[in-house]
């Protein structure tokens, strides 16, 4: 290219100038005076190499600032968008652990907002002086499961950890080979056992586990029997374990303790969404067990918690250990959780969204569906192909995973666009929306879409183009 000239080295903006323009001014209050020069002076960087490499030949100093500029202007929102975000949870499966397990219910966000400045995390208003931490939501895990006593930490696994540590640090801890179960990729049940210091004693065989089996490992150094709920797993066929009133009575006589990870544990009969076999924590006590523990972002439609109910004295010396001061809740978890248990208590269900999108019926997501169809075709803006087809929803998080409620699903196409790249493109905006794709569509479910979502949804739809 004999007549090319390109731009001198002096024509490069400076780091100086980049965050000058107009453009970066509002940005930089965002993103901080420290993290901008640092953006703008890379891109400043790559211009120069760019230039010396002859990229730019024949450009106006003034194209080159533009260019620089532009790319501050999306280095910057990209940074932006960063760390935790709101998504449109269109997957249709309930308790996404992805996208945060249960979505808290309007009481809790509340309860989370006015704990949030100073609040009585360890204040008695009565008697001016320290009051008890998590008081109220351990008193509520009492009448709700009819323990003796509670006890809240950050989550089930470290519930599993605390109540292994305590109980059986010096000792065996006999487990069924069918509950040696991994959940969720990093929970996996002898990993905690040896964190925790116990000896795993393994007895029966993966489907089939007897009381003789049990009872056959029992010797001076056994502390603990541990029943683990498989969650998102399941034998069926030939199987047998015995039940928890018989484990119960067996370590009784034996002078141990039973401990239950129950998982998602259930606080009320919930054959009404189908659920048919979760543990429920009040029969788990009733039939013995000594300790149980299960997660508040399961079932329990709440935040993350692992949630301890026992036995007074046995809380009590958990309470005492030095674990539990690691592994305690903070006070936006117990705000959320106090409310949610108070909505178990009140028996209002529907107030926990992970309970009113179990209720919506495929016939009403099909209506829902159809008129959100309606207000797309009428938009002049919306280019997809739609159809309703049906298919199923999940609960997810490891629990109830033989349920599957039927549901409307919304397919979209476009003769233009692979499902993959619509399903980017959906991900990618700023109310972003995760959906499935199946046979060559991508998946709108509107069971995990709240009905106050749906206006921000057809917007994304909108903005969709090739
Ligand atoms: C989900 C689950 C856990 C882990 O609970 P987190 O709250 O995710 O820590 C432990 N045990 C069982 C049986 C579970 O189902």
């Amino acid at each position: 290219m004999p007549n090319s000239t390109a731009p001198s080295l002096r024509d490069i903006p400076s780091v100086d100038r980049l965050i000058r323009s107009q453009d970066a001014v509002q940005l930089r209050r965002l993103v901080g005076d420290e993290r901008m020069t640092a953006i703008a002076r890379e891109i400043a960087n790559q211009l120069r190499m760019e230039v010396q490499s002859g990229q730019w030949a024949d450009t106006s100093p003034e194209t080159l600032l533009a260019s620089g500029v532009e790319r501050l202007r999306q280095a910057c929102e990209t940074e932006l968008s960063r760390g935790l975000r709101r998504v449109i949870n269109a997957t249709g499966v309930i308790l996404h652990t992805n996208l945060g397990r249960a979505p808290l219910s309007e009481g809790a966000q509340t309860a989370i907002a006015n704990a949030s400045g100073y609040c009585t995390l360890e204040y008695d208003l009565n008697s001016g002086q320290r009051g008890k931490r998590a008081g109220r939501a351990e008193e509520l895990l009492v009448q709700l499961t009819g323990a003796e006593a509670g006890l809240v930490v950050n989550n089930c696994a470290s519930a599993a950890l605390l109540v292994l540590s305590v109980l059986a640090r010096d000792g065996e801890t006999i487990v069924s080979r069918g509950e040696l179960v991994e959940i969720g990729g990093d929970f996996r049940v002898p990993d905690v056992m040896a964190n925790s210091g116990t000896r795993m004693v393994e007895v029966g065989t993966t489907n089939r586990t007897r009381l003789e089996d049990y009872r056959r490992a029992i010797n001076a150094s056994t502390r603990l029997i541990m029943r683990v709920h498989p969650s998102n797993y399941r034998i069926v066929g030939f199987t047998a374990s015995p039940d928890l009133a018989t484990l119960s009575s067996l370590a009784h006589e034996a002078g141990l303790l039973l401990y239950e990870d129950a998982g998602s544990g259930a606080l009320s009969n919930l054959t009404d969404y189908g659920l048919k076999d979760e543990p429920l924590i009040r029969e788990s006590i009733a039939a013995g067990a000594d300790v149980v523990s299960f997660s508040g972002d399961k079932l329990l439609g709440g935040p993350q918690a692992g949630l301890i109910v026992g036995r007074g004295e046995i809380v009590t010396r958990l309470r005492k250990h030095s674990l539990y001061r690691a592994l305690r809740a903070d006070k936006l978890c117990l705000a959320a959780l106090e409310a949610t248990l108070e909505t178990h208590l009140r028996g209002a269900l529907q107030e926990i969204p992970a309970f009113a999108m179990l209720a919506f019926s495929a016939e009403a997501i099909e209506q829902r569906a159809q008129a959100l169809i309606q207000q797309l075709k009428a938009t002049p803006d919306f280019v997809l192909e739609t159809n309703i087809i049906g298919g199923e929803s999940a609960i997810g998080g490891g629990s109830g995973p033989n349920v599957h409620p039927a549901t409307a699903l919304i397919a979209l196409k476009h003769e233009r666009m692979s499902a993959d790249e619509i399903e980017r493109k959906l991900r990618s905006t700023h109310t972003p929306v995760v959906a499935r794709i199946a046979d060559g569509s991508v998946l709108i479910d509107l069971r995990t879409v709240d009905p106050s979502e749906e206006a921000e949804l057809i917007n994304v739809l909108n903005s969709i183009k090739p």
